[in-house]
């Protein structure tokens, strides 16, 4: 799997990178500097009214059959908040309203044969009154977990485990 800081040859002009330098690649001849950033995506922990947390199964690879937080990356031009709407909506036929900031954290996300880092800002909120869960689009399931009970070693990203562990253990 290729990294994205191992890329070799300039969008630009086609030319080879000089070495990365710090978190730029820059090109030998046209100077063209490619910044290698982490993505910014977006997960939540919908709460029922008994306080478990909703887990999705991934339909996909990455990490098919293992279970995430709902979410998923931003398209271009939108907001932190309109991409997590659309996720929860897409991936499980709900709207949220209200939701609040946890924490955010970094992983490692293959996207195409290429491995790149994703920063992810994790919120919380109610699973809304009524609703009706309908799993979707890269969902294939959801389950729902008592905060004494989650699935860690289920989880299919290391930084998203250790953000819930780390939210749960001064939260509960
Ligand atoms: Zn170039």
């Amino acid at each position: 799997m290729i990294k994205e800081e191992d890329f070799k040859y300039c969008p630009g002009c086609g030319s080879t990178f000089n070495p990365l330098k710090e978190n730029v690649l820059i090109c030998s001849v046209c100077e063209l500097h490619y910044y290698i950033n982490p993505k910014p995506a977006n997960a939540v922990m919908i709460e029922n009214d008994k306080n478990e947390i909703l887990f999705v199964e991934r339909a996909f690879n990455p990490k098919k059959g293992m279970l995430d937080l709902p979410g998923g990356f931003l398209n271009i031009n939108e907001s932190v908040e309109e991409s997590l709407t659309r996720e929860i909506r897409e991936e499980l036929g709900i709207t949220i309203a209200e939701f609040t900031y946890v924490n955010s954290f970094s992983d490692e996300y293959e996207h195409g044969g290429v491995s790149s880092r994703s920063i992810c800002v994790l919120f919380r909120c109610k699973l809304p009154d009524h609703a009706v869960l309908t799993p979707a689009d890269d969902v294939s399931d959801y389950r729902f977990y008592s905060k004494d009970h989650i699935p860690y070693d289920e989880m299919a990203f290391d930084g998203m485990k250790e953000a819930v562990r780390r939210y749960l253990h001064n939260n509960h």
